[in-house]
């Protein structure tokens, strides 16, 4: 749920890093597009898990495994119909892309009378932000305050918590979003992942993850 010029944009970039044709890349941005309408749309219930991590905190999160799950349709389907290959391929980056743009936003308790609508910030997230608010004079301080929670800025930390980087933080716009870069080497490592899987050559931007 990046603006839709974002998701459009991050899935051109990204296409264009591996080296893919410029028709491929129409079918991912058009495939990426039509996420958010119909049943996958971001306020339906079955497409929430498309935008929004859907799971409990500790499982992993609906995005991936709806990334990974397109990812598949997109291989088993590859040799008898490309085009179809590439518009599962961009269902799987929409929801890759929304990994970083919503982190664990709206990943609260859902359903709120029936609306099928949640509420803001997963417990996880809420308890990062309030502990950083209650620690902050840390920073001013020198003093090292252990932090209980993991830090969603670390490069260790993993997928199944948080987004890697905090959404509170970073306002600015596409070129300076470490979200939107995020997003496009995320994009990009599922590109090249996929054109492995098919015997495609791709032409990487980064490094063999
Ligand atoms: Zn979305």
């Amino acid at each position: 749920m990046w603006p839709k010029d974002y998701h459009e944009e991050i899935t051109q970039i990204a296409g264009n890093n591996v080296g893919l044709p410029e028709y491929a890349v129409d079918y991912l941005v058009y495939g990426n597009r039509g996420t958010d309408s119909g049943s996958t749309g971001p306020l339906t219930a079955t497409g929430r898990p498309y935008h929004f991590n859907n799971n409990p905190p500790g499982q992993t999160d609906s995005r991936k495994e709806l990334a990974d799950y397109y990812f598949e349709r997109a291989v088993n389907v590859w040799s008898t119909n490309e085009a179809q290959a590439w518009r599962y391929l961009g269902v799987g980056l929409h929801a890759i892309q929304d990994y970083h743009a919503h982190g664990q936003i709206d990943a609260g308790p859902r359903n709120i009378l029936g609306t099928g609508m949640g509420v803001g910030h997963a417990p996880h997230s809420i308890l990062v932000f309030i502990f950083e608010v209650i620690t902050a004079p840390r920073t001013f301080a020198n003093i090292s305050v252990p932090n209980p929670m993991p830090d969603p800025d670390s490069s260790n930390f993993t997928w199944d918590g948080d987004s890697r980087t905090r959404l509170i933080r970073y306002f600015g716009g596409f070129d300076t979003n470490p979200r939107v870069l995020d997003s496009i080497t995320d994009s990009e490592v599922y590109l090249w992942r996929f054109m492995e899987a098919v015997g495609l050559e791709p032409t990487c931007s980064f490094t063999n993850p």
